[in-house]
């Protein structure tokens, strides 16, 4: 009996040592929450006031600051995430089982998964190499070959991925071209802007994310940017179980429970507060990169002229898969994560059996490219020891 218990002693020890071993270093994160200081405030005054529903005063000041903060007479609906706005746009804009919409293939599934909601088709178009988004060639053959085909894609969704907005100009303008409606999935690109005007306001609708990855958060959340009044208040409707007008529970609608609680209204009117600083930050920590690993093969995507990038995300091109990997594991031996870029839609087994227009751009990205930790409250002591390691490799 003695001897065993001896034994287990000296185990736990060795067990001990391994967990203080001195390469545990402190973990960097790619993209985490970082919080302003007025978000406990307005979190509070729901609880005093006992406004823990999905409305109250949070929830209009939270949307009145998205209106005023992204311009152009935009009316904006508080959600439950951004994949719940792009699924009320699909319906707002009618889209049903059997039609199709064409999808930017090089994304998050949130951006796709809503199309199979409502009974749709996603059909998904490659990249172009200056902004990593929507290939305004390959949609507009996509449009022309789906018309041939005898179908008419009812929606565009067009993405600006990592904070970098897509080519505006061209996409629109097939847009205009073909009548058919854009969804603007700006989920990670608030605070963008393209000649001066915000991403979120361009499209027929737009979305935006409050992740808690994204670069303002409410733990969770979204909003849907709609150009009119009537159809912010149709996504309200349609968001709260699309109740009728009536004294009992009148339904002549389907309706969805996607409208965002006042609790969490309270943290987006803090955030919001310093959206402006996370963004520079965030642009900060790309130039940062940027001007350290200069020397090395690493290459940045620039911003098209006009555009400005929130840098949601640092985002680095390697020279191969193989070394891509080798410069992850590197990051993951000095616990720092990094990720590959989005694996295309087009190549995810769920997706296998959608059409596809395809030009070999996003599967090289998602081969050869690397997102950095990109956070707003990343330390310079933090930034250093990431580029040190990527200098080192
Ligand atoms: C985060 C994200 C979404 C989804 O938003 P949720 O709020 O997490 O539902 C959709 N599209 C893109 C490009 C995103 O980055």
């Amino acid at each position: 009996m003695r001897i065993r218990k001896k034994r287990n002693i000296k185990k736990n020890r060795k067990f001990e040592v391994k967990l203080i071993h001195p390469q545990m270093k402190k973990k960097i994160w790619l993209s985490s929450p970082h919080m302003g200081g007025n978000e406990n405030k307005y979190v509070q005054e729901a609880f005093d006031t006992n406004w823990i529903a999905p409305l109250g005063p949070n929830i209009n000041e939270f949307e009145k600051g998205l209106e005023s903060y992204i311009g152009e007479d935009k009316h904006v609906a508080a959600l439950s995430s951004g994949t719940g706005a792009i699924h009320l746009a699909l319906v707002q804009l009618g889209v049903q089982e059997g039609d199709e919409v064409l999808c930017q293939s090089f994304t998050f599934a949130a951006s796709v998964n809503p199309i199979t909601y409502v009974g749709a088709t996603p059909i998904f178009i490659d990249s172009e190499q200056s902004t990593y988004n929507l290939c305004p060639v390959l949609l507009e053959e996509a449009i022309k070959d789906r018309i041939a085909k005898g179908k008419k894609p009812k929606a565009v969704i067009a993405v600006h991925l990592y904070g970098m907005p897509y080519n505006v100009d061209a996409i629109h303008r097939i847009s205009e071209k073909y009548e058919i409606p854009i969804i603007e999935d700006a989920a990670s690109a608030l605070g963008s802007e393209v000649n001066g005007q915000k991403c979120g306001t361009f499209g027929d609708f737009g979305i935006f994310s409050f992740n808690g990855n994204k670069i303002i958060t409410t733990s969770g959340g979204g909003a849907l940017i709609c150009n009119s009044k009537v159809k912010k208040e149709k996504a309200i409707f349609l968001a709260t179980q699309a109740r009728d007008e009536a004294p009992h529970y009148e339904h002549s609608h389907i309706g969805y429970n996607y409208r965002m609680s006042n609790v969490l209204a309270g943290i987006g009117r803090g955030q919001l507060e310093v959206l402006q600083d996370r963004v520079l930050a965030r642009r900060s920590i790309f130039e940062t990169y940027k001007e350290a690993l200069k020397n090395t093969p690493l290459q940045f995507l620039e911003e098209p002229v006009g555009t400005y990038s929130n840098r949601w995300l640092t985002t680095v091109v390697t020279a191969s898969y193989a070394e891509r990997e080798k410069i992850r594991l590197y990051l993951q031996n000095e616990n720092i994560e990094s990720r590959p870029l989005w694996k295309p839609m087009h190549l995810q087994p769920i997706f296998q059996k959608y059409p596809r227009y395809i030009n070999g751009i996003s599967e090289n990205l998602f081969e050869k490219g690397l997102c950095l930790p990109s956070g707003s409250n990343s330390t310079a002591h933090e930034l250093s020891r990431v580029i040190k390691v990527l200098n080192n490799f």
